[in-house]
């Protein structure tokens, strides 16, 4: 390769690069060209020829009665952008241990058709995908193949992510080994991406413009068990091996049982919303489940606040875990254990007394993504797409 030649190449790298930056803040909310200007330390012109091109794409147009939500640096014509959301479709598959989610969104992450399937553990899973496919089939055909981007997998873990695999995730045996990216890649002859809930989950919350300020954090995910991802300076944190921040198997009680992954007193036997139910209901027959427990706990009933205590103790020990090993101030939790203010509420104090430095910083919080588990299975397609600087 001449010098030439590897120049244009970089100049390209760089450029796509300088795109994904622009069309990430874009996403997040109502900024104009100034403000992307000052948010990205790219030059005003770069800014200009990008947006130019992004607009020409029919990716993001601009949108002049909309409100601003941007950073107040003055410019000459301060107009806000905005994604256009119907420039592409994007499909989603949604896993769990009792249901596939399929649908579809726009390219904004905003769900127009959807269906949730239930399933036994039992069940055939090439039954079970036959079946969300056919769904999926009509929705296809509504929009038509052309204006589908790709489709995003969102799999209890782990995965083979390259090679879009459901490996051998507790509890799923019969999805172990199904390849779940080829089959939709060649049913629907587009880009499939797979990989675990909690990362995308994770990627998900990076989009969301409640996180505008933050581009390093925690997820701790409560979704029959417990996972969780991180997110370091923008990137998803994967960690040698591909299987970072599994929170959920971290030692909470040294001399605690022993947990299906081979550890023992794991976060996930204890915290978890039904583990914490299971030990809940032996200290009064009134705490049938997780709900009737935080109701409980809101009405000031002494039993049910000592268990969102115990839960406290068992989740801050995780927030303060992922905190000191990964230098972050932010940690997100999703599922029931997020839906309680008091909980939450609990498990930040905690945190600031035990955190390693200072505490002004820490962010304790529920999740506030509101589509659900379609737009979150959609994300690893929209993510990749404007990571790789709109280049199908
Ligand atoms: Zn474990």
């Amino acid at each position: 390769m001449s010098k030439q030649e590897s120049k244009n190449i970089n100049l390209e790298h760089m450029r796509r690069d300088n795109k994904s930056k622009v069309l990430g803040w874009v996403r997040k909310g109502y900024y104009s060209r100034a403000d992307l200007a000052s948010l990205t330390g790219l030059t005003r012109p770069a800014i200009t020829s990008i947006v130019d091109e992004l607009i020409s794409q029919g990716i993001i147009k601009e949108a002049s009665n909309h409100k601003m939500v941007g950073i107040g640096v003055k410019g000459r014509t301060p107009t806000p952008l905005a994604v256009v959301p119907s420039c592409y479709v994007v499909g989603g598959v949604y896993l769990t241990r009792n249901s596939i989610t399929v649908g579809l969104t726009d390219f904004a992450g905003v769900a127009f058709d959807k269906t949730v399937i239930p399933f036994d553990k039992d069940d055939d899973s090439l039954k079970v995908m036959e079946e969300a496919c056919s769904i999926l089939d009509k929705y296809v055909s509504k929009v038509g193949k052309g204006k589908l981007l790709g489709i995003g997998v969102a799999t209890p873990g782990p995965v083979d992510r390259q090679r879009g695999v459901i490996l051998n995730p507790p509890n799923l045996d019969k999805w172990w080994g199904l390849g779940i990216g080829e089959y939709l890649s060649k049913r629907y002859d587009t880009f499939v991406r797979v990989d675990d809930n909690s990362n995308a989950l994770a990627l998900a919350e990076l989009a969301s413009p409640d996180n505008d300020s933050v581009n390093s954090f925690s997820i701790v995910v409560d979704e029959s068990g417990i996972g969780g991802a991180a997110v370091l300076n923008g990137e998803l944190y994967l960690g040698a091996i591909g299987l970072a921040s599994n929170i959920g198997h971290i030692t909470v009680e040294v001399n605690g049982e022993r947990c299906s992954c081979g550890n023992i007193g794991c976060a996930e036997l204890y915290a978890s919303a039904k583990n914490m139910v299971k030990w809940a209901s032996q200290i009064d027959e009134r705490f049938v489940d997780w709900k009737t427990i935080l109701v409980l706990a809101e009405r000031g009933e002494p039993k049910a606040i000592e268990v969102i205590e115990r839960e406290a103790e068992y989740l801050s020990a995780i927030a303060v875990c992922a905190i000191n090993m990964l230098g972050i101030d932010t940690v997100i939790f999703h599922g029931p254990i997020s839906k309680s203010a008091k909980l939450m509420r609990a498990i930040s104090d905690r945190v600031k007394k035990r955190r390693l430095t200072s505490a002004s910083s820490i962010q304790v919080r529920g999740s506030t993504i509101s589509e659900g588990h379609l737009r979150v299975a959609t994300e690893l397609v929209i993510e990749d797409f404007c990571r790789r600087g709109a280049v199908i």
